[in-house]
């Protein structure tokens, strides 16, 4: 069987943009398939850092910094998608990086040095690199994606999305739910009706959803979760453990040392790691005594670290539950979503509670990007036999009178869809209303998020009541909300397209695209610079660690030709003329190789001797 896929040009990706991780899958004729970095792994760590230099890195090498270079690695911004600062409360205070008001937009903004970044900027520089992930597998230009978000992403958050799709070159076909995702991915018979739940136990966040399909259409009924419980706690968990030992071993407190803390605490999350499918973890700490410390965990141990934490999980799947009306026995299928659910003591009680075996079959920190593949290639015009639809996830309408908040549209209606109610004045001689148009499930807007606001003016005065205003609600299949207000009388209409009014204006994000174009050139320079002079550091310490070593008889013509090229190469390394110095590290380095395969063998010998006599005296 072939394994091509879709012609570049309607190539679509599916993309999971995680709090933790981040991946993108494309469908081929044998499946979806998750697409591999350079590393064998498809996962992305969605982590951001910014090194003194102004270069920017993404993925595990920034994560690797997260502990030593705090104030300026950027980790889940993805909860700062869409949000306000009032929004975030004190979520703040758990971030080491700065968190601004972001001014006019209403939305944060992330402060590194003297510069603030959006955080549509930050998960476009992230989406930036799954795309690169991508492009380079499969060989070509990626240019599509399908995104997805938590169930709960409001508005202004999947908008943050699209934005940073956008910025990040990539068009957003479409926002998908995450457990709709998975379950897709599942390929869960939707021909008859069913209840899914979706139990998804990341890094930073847990998210239970229950899933109602009926004809191929998949609503989300019912969610609940933590936004601040996930595999994160348990390697804390961990990592606790092992400073107290090396306190009582040593009476060091490690709790200022941040590259002994980083070390730590990516140990700490290997061990949990290992703890899935082993029962008893080991791990030597290296005290600079004579013997190191062994740290040693038992799965049992470990399970009593985090039972609490999984206990309140099981809490929140009762409530979804319970708010979905659905009893155990209803439930047809349990799905597994995120990294966390490997952990046995997960499935067991999550088993426990629901009593229904969880799924989990496919990988479950990949499922919800291969759902999002499958998602993709029906939008590419692939799967055919197959309707998603989305659903509206916060009901829209508009303020009456009072500050009452008057729903139009209720949530989890599928889109595309339209609703349409008369409204009056209440003062005599009104000749104009204002439409605030709001999102949300409580009574009053003031509880609301305003979505946007326009006035229907220039309609006849009339007594109060007597104005027939008929207001409709338009929302297309791309989630797009246009309010029209008509007034059936006079025949006096308005109109707006809802971009919501907390988050970037479309002028802003075209703004962003733009300066990130003009941008790219520059960047590209300057990293190419920045790696041009490493690559020159190596060049000259490597050769001068060749020809200083005395055994070795290096000819004095070469010696001297080698010492003036030495020389040379610093000068330029020290400048900024980039071709000069690309051809100067170039040829150094082609005329070096004979020198270097020449005196390898030499080299290794020598440092041998010297260690052989080292460890002897
Ligand atoms: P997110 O959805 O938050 O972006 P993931 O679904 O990728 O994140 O989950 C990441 C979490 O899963 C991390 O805390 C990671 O340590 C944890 N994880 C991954 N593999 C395992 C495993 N084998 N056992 C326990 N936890 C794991
Ligand atoms: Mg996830």
């Amino acid at each position: 069987m072939s394994t091509e896929i879709n012609a570049p040009d309607d190539v679509v990706i599916g993309i999971d943009l995680g709090t933790t991780n981040s991946l993108a899958a494309v469908m081929t004729p044998d499946g979806p398939r998750v697409l591999m970095g350079a590393d064998a792994s498809p996962l992305i760590p969605s982590v951001v850092s910014f090194l003194d230099n102004g270069e920017q890195i993404v993925g595990r090498p920034a994560r690797a910094m997260a502990v030593s270079n705090p104030r300026r690695t950027v980790h889940s911004a993805k909860r700062l998608m869409g949000r306000g600062l009032e929004d975030l409360g004190d979520e703040t205070d758990k971030l080491a990086y700065r968190i601004v008001d972001g001014g006019s937009s209403k939305l944060v903004r992330v402060a590194i040095d003297e510069r603030t970044y959006t955080p549509q900027e930050i998960s476009a520089i992230i989406l930036g690199e799954v795309r690169r992930v991508a492009e380079a597998a499969l060989g070509h230009a990626v240019q599509k994606a399908v995104i997805t978000v938590p169930a709960y992403f409001d508005d202004a958050q999947r908008q943050a999305t699209r934005d940073a799709a956008q910025i990040a070159g990539l068009t957003a076909l479409r926002i998908v739910n995450e457990p709709t995702a998975a379950a897709l991915a599942y390929g869960l018979d939707t021909s008859r009706e069913g209840t899914v739940v979706v139990y998804d136990l990341g890094g930073g966040t847990f998210d239970v959803s229950v899933l109602k399909i009926t004809q191929g259409v998949y609503k989300v009924v019912a969610t609940a979760g933590d936004t601040h419980l996930g595999g994160d706690d348990f390697d804390n968990a961990i990592m606790a453990r092992i400073m107290d030992l090396v306190q009582e071993r040593t009476g060091t407190d490690l709790t200022a040392q941040p590259e002994a803390l980083q070390q730590i605490r990516l140990s700490a999350e290997a061990l949990k790691q290992e703890l899935s499918d082993k029962t008893e973890v080991k791990l030597e700490i290296d005290l600079g005594a004579d013997e190191p410390a062994l740290f040693t965990l038992t799965r049992t141990e470990f399970e009593d670290l985090i039972r609490a934490d999984l206990e309140r999980t099981i809490a929140c799947c009762r409530s979804a539950l319970a708010d979905a009306g659905v009893q155990n026995d209803a439930i047809d299928e349990v799905v597994f979503v995120g990294g966390s659910t490997r952990i046995p003591l997960v499935r067991q009680l999550v088993k426990d509670a629901l009593g229904r075996e969880p799924h989990t079959e496919l990988d479950p920190d990949r499922v919800v990007a291969l759902g999002a593949a499958i998602q993709a290639d029906v939008l590419a015009g692939g799967t055919k036999d197959l309707l998603l639809l989305d659903v509206i996830p916060l009901s829209l309408g508009i303020e009456t009178m009072g500050g009452a908040f008057s729903k139009l549209i209720t949530r989890n209606s599928t889109v595309p869809c339209q609703a349409e109610e008369l409204f009056s004045t209440s003062v005599d001689n009104q000749t104009g209303i204002d439409i605030n148009v709001y999102q949300g499930e409580r009574e009053l807007v003031a509880d609301c998020r305003q979505l946007g606001a326009f006035k229907l003016t220039g309609f006849p005065a009339m007594p109060a009541n007597l104005p027939k205003v008929a207001v409709t609600f338009l929302v297309d299949a791309d989630g797009v909300l246009t309010v029209t207000a008509r007034e059936q009388r006079s025949g006096v209409e308005a109109s707006i397209d809802v971009v919501p009014s907390h988050g970037l204006t479309r002028d802003e994000v075209r703004g962003i695209v733009r300066e990130s174009i003009v941008h790219a050139h520059q960047d590209f320079a300057a990293r190419e610079l920045v790696e041009l002079r490493n690559k020159a550091d190596a060049l000259v310490r490597g050769t001068r660690r060749v020809l200083d070593l005395p055994e070795l008889p290096v000819p004095e013509a070469t010696r001297a030709e080698l010492e003036a090229d030495l020389v040379a190469l610093q000068a330029l390394a020290a400048g900024d003329d980039l071709p000069a110095l690309k051809a100067a590290c170039q040829s150094f380095g082609d005329k070096t190789q004979t020198l270097a395969d020449d005196y390898i063998g030499a080299a290794i010998k020598v440092e041998l001797n010297r260690h052989a006599s080292e460890t002897k005296s």
